[in-house]
């Protein structure tokens, strides 16, 4: 029994160096993370380029779907902290391109936050973190899958709610810009150019109908365009449109071919930060035309 009782004595200095060991690593690593952050970019280097963030969905609930398109709340939270504490402000895609063809004045350090697909959670998880930092945002909304479930990939993904509309008026009426993602999220260049106008169309005049208000951006389904597709996107009377090509919003390019900076749910926060400032200092590579999947 005594014994027992020195072993406890004895052990607890040691209990002690052990916590006390860990929390100095922990603020070693939280210090070696605050150093490798790349120093912000200087204005001239904000004039260059416009990060355009994608998401999907934002939910904590893993059956949902997988953190490649499921940034759960939490870290979106994280994230949108970091842009409103280091000076980001949030703009619409219309502002980028009337900034970049008109040289309508933006704010400091600009950012434009998408979500394609226009998912339920977008309004139950993301929108009250928005509003909290009266942040602003583009959801690419699937026209024939309002207040619906996700059909359009129902094959591959878990079933997910779509927002409805009084959701995506609710989030209109804020200050939310939605756009058009088609009707039913095909692969348009894999379409006679006849269906994919009618998709480019019809969503757009659907979306104006519900929401009572102009739809005048586009997000391609899958990334997947090509330039006869921009031109129908531009015929069709949208002001802009983006792809899931990586990389920043510059002046000079075309407004129907706009980059994008992909956010995972994987990401922990230096990623997160690393891929939000990365292409201020490296240019992309080129990519051909058609895009991504996503
Ligand atoms: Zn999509």
């Amino acid at each position: 029994m005594k014994i027992r009782i020195l072993i406890a004595i004895l052990s607890l200095p040691l209990l002690f160096l052990l916590v006390l060991g860990g929390t100095r690593y922990a603020a070693d690593c939280l210090a070696r993370a605050q150093s490798v952050t790349p120093p912000f970019p200087s204005p001239e280097f904000q004039q260059r380029g416009i990060p355009i963030l994608m998401y999907h969905k934002v939910n904590p609930d893993p059956r949902s779907g997988g953190l490649g398109l499921r940034v759960p709340p939490y870290k979106f939270a994280r994230q949108m902290e970091y842009l409103a504490a280091h000076g980001f402000h949030t703009v619409s895609l219309v502002d980028v391109v009337d900034h970049f063809q008109k040289g309508k004045p933006l704010p400091s350090r600009p950012v434009v936050i998408t979500f394609d697909d226009g998912y339920l959670d977008n309004y139950t998880y993301a929108f009250p973190i928005l509003k909290r930092h009266r942040f602003t945002a583009t959801i690419f909304v699937v026209a024939g899958t309002v207040g619906k479930t996700n059909v359009f990939d129902a094959r591959v993904q878990p079933v997910n709610r779509m927002a409805g509309w009084r959701e995506l008026r609710e989030m209109a009426a804020y200050g939310i810009t939605i756009g058009a993602h088609t009707l039913d999220h095909p692969r348009l260049t894999g379409l006679p150019l006849e269906e994919a106008r009618r998709q480019i169309r019809e969503s757009k005049a659907i979306l104006e109908a519900g929401l009572g208000r102009p739809v005048e951006v586009f997000s391609y389904p899958y990334g997947r365009y090509n330039l006869k597709l921009a031109r129908l996107v531009k015929e069709s009377g949208y002001r802009a449109a983006v792809t899931t090509v990586q990389g920043l919003a510059r002046p000079g390019d075309d407004p129907y071919t706009l980059k994008r900076v992909r956010v995972m749910g994987s990401y922990n926060m230096q990623k997160f930060i690393t891929e939000l400032l990365k292409y201020y200092y490296y240019p992309p590579a080129p990519v051909a035309a058609g895009g991504r999947r996503y």
